[in-house]
């Protein structure tokens, strides 16, 4: 399997330290409002991510944090604590909030199946650890004090960029123009680790420090949470690309600070889903929701599968017209599935790996999603017999998790059912009050015929009929009978 590695921006074979068990962490949501479906993009593609990999026979243990605590306005630890904005918009308590919004996350989650990770750890549970860190940090004078707080000393690295080529002078002390800097930092790219004293007096959540009471920076957790979890070696770190700076950076200095050695072997990043109108944002223009989607009649696994058919390092646009593109192609492909026979033929194991070979050398490369969909399609055209493509379908679906098979079987269901009612109701009457069910039969058989569009069947049938002296009359939901 080959990904494209964010830190060396080269596909890479992907080869895990251990062998047996492969150590995923995620960026989890910070839960002070609703995820927007571009927040969702990021999560759906992580979901594939994780189930490919065991699909491919890879052990995996995946670990994502609740960011419940000092995630600020801004990314560069300014502004107000998001978790607090949140909590004074609704008029409630951060935990209240915290609570409500990652309930939400997960409902919004089970409804576009992905799977819950292994451990899911609310930041705030991690105080411990993050204090650990940063006296570790501090003992290694990678981390000083500075009015009240704690801050990571990023001069002290021989490399502060990871993922993007600024020029290393950009670490001189300095303010950038027009960014309210914070003065006690000593350089630009230094961030805090533990917050006491500071602007943010009303901060809801504090805990006692060596420091003092205070509460610890964005980055930290997710550092702390992984080494709680995962240890001091992680084979893959994700996120949507927003993420890669300033906070996976930062994440990367701390740890590695910390560890004394190198920390994750391999940084995947999701490109945003935009609109037409730019960057998606919870507080301008339309908040997308999966709720919303649904609101308008959409069913959320169309948005799935509207992600899957792009690459997750290419941005996508949003778009109602492109949702229903991907809506009313996710239909045909349920009814495509929904007329084939289960239980017809057994499954031809040749053609069968064949037609699984494709499938996964698409999500080898770099999971390329789009293809893996092409090979689905690949499926549905081969000339084999239902019961191999049904078991390839079953197959590709424990990654896609776009409910297959189940919405075919419903689909069926529902075919047989309108099929009985319509049948039920479909009355043949007598005009003299005689039972003949040979007559009988052919008028039914005369309906079927154009129920299923087989006019010329329906019409030899009338024909047949009337040369044996038998004339048909068409009633609503019916039909009249008579011998002439
Ligand atoms: P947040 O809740 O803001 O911490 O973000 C949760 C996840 O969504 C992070 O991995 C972000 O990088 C990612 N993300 C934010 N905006 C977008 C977007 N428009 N498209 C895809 N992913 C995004
Ligand atoms: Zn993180």
């Amino acid at each position: 399997m080959y990904i494209y590695n964010s830190a060396s921006r080269k596909k890479e074979e992907f080869i895990p330290n251990d062998p047996n068990l492969v150590k995923m962490y995620t960026c989890g949501p910070t839960v002070y409002h609703f995820a927007h479906i571009g927040n969702l993009r990021s999560y759906i593609m992580e979901d594939i991510l994780e189930k490919y990999l065991r699909f491919a026979g890879y052990n995996v243990k995946r670990v994502m944090n609740i960011t419940d605590v000092g995630h600020l306005s801004s990314d560069a630890d300014e502004g107000e604590d998001k978790m607090l904005k949140g909590a004074k918009r609704e008029n409630k308590s951060v935990m209240e909030i915290a609570k409500f919004y990652t309930d939400a996350f997960f409902a919004d989650c089970e409804k576009l199946n992905i799977k819950t990770p292994d451990v899911v750890e609310p930041a705030t549970n991690c105080i411990d650890e993050y204090i650990n860190i940063i006296n570790g940090l501090l003992e290694k004078e990678f981390a000083y004090i500075a009015g009240g707080n704690v801050y990571f000393d990023s001069s002290k690295l021989d490399k502060y960029y990871v993922f993007n080529d600024f020029n290393e002078e950009d670490l001189a002390v300095g303010v950038r123009e027009g960014v309210e800097e914070d003065s006690n930092k000593r350089n630009k790219n230094d961030f805090v680790l533990w917050f006491t004293k500071s602007k943010f007096e009303d901060q809801a959540l504090k805990w006692d420090s060596p420091w003092g009471v205070g509460y610890p920076g964005w980055h930290i957790e997710c550092s702390g949470i992984s080494m709680k979890h995962l240890g001091e070696d992680l084979d893959i770190h994700c996120g949507g690309i927003d993420n890669a700076f300033p906070h996976h950076t930062n994440e990367i200095a701390q740890s590695e600070a910390f560890l004394g050695h190198k920390w994750c072997k391999y940084w995947m990043h999701v490109l945003h889903l935009n609109t037409n109108s730019g960057k998606m944002s919870k507080s301008k223009g339309e908040f997308l929701t999966v709720s919303l989607l649904e609101e308008k009649g959409y069913d959320p696994l169309a948005y799935r599968f509207f992600c899957l058919q792009s690459h997750y390092r290419k941005s996508l646009v949003f778009s109602w017209e492109n949702l229903d593109n991907a809506q009313t192609s996710y239909n045909k492909l349920i009814s495509r599935i929904a007329s084939l026979k289960p239980g017809e033929g057994t499954i031809d194991v040749e053609v069968y790996s064949q037609l699984k070979e494709k499938f996964s050398a698409a999500m080898d490369n770099d999971l390329n999603s789009s293809l893996a969909v092409t090979a689905l399609y690949d499926v549905l055209k081969a000339k084999t017999n239902d019961a191999t493509k049904l078991a390839l379908i079953a197959s590709f679906d424990t990654v896609l998790s776009l409910d297959l098979l189940a919405k075919a079987d419903a689909k069926r269901e529902a075919m047989k059912k309108e099929a009985a009612a319509t049948a039920a109701s479909f009355s043949i009457i007598s005009e003299s009050g005689e039972e003949n069910a040979e007559i009988t039969a052919k008028i039914q058989a005369r309906q079927d015929a154009k129920k299923a569009k087989n006019f010329a069947e329906a019409d030899r049938i009338r024909d047949e009929l009337k040369a044996e002296g038998i004339e048909i009359t068409d009633i609503p939901n019916g039909a009249k009978w008579k011998r002439v």
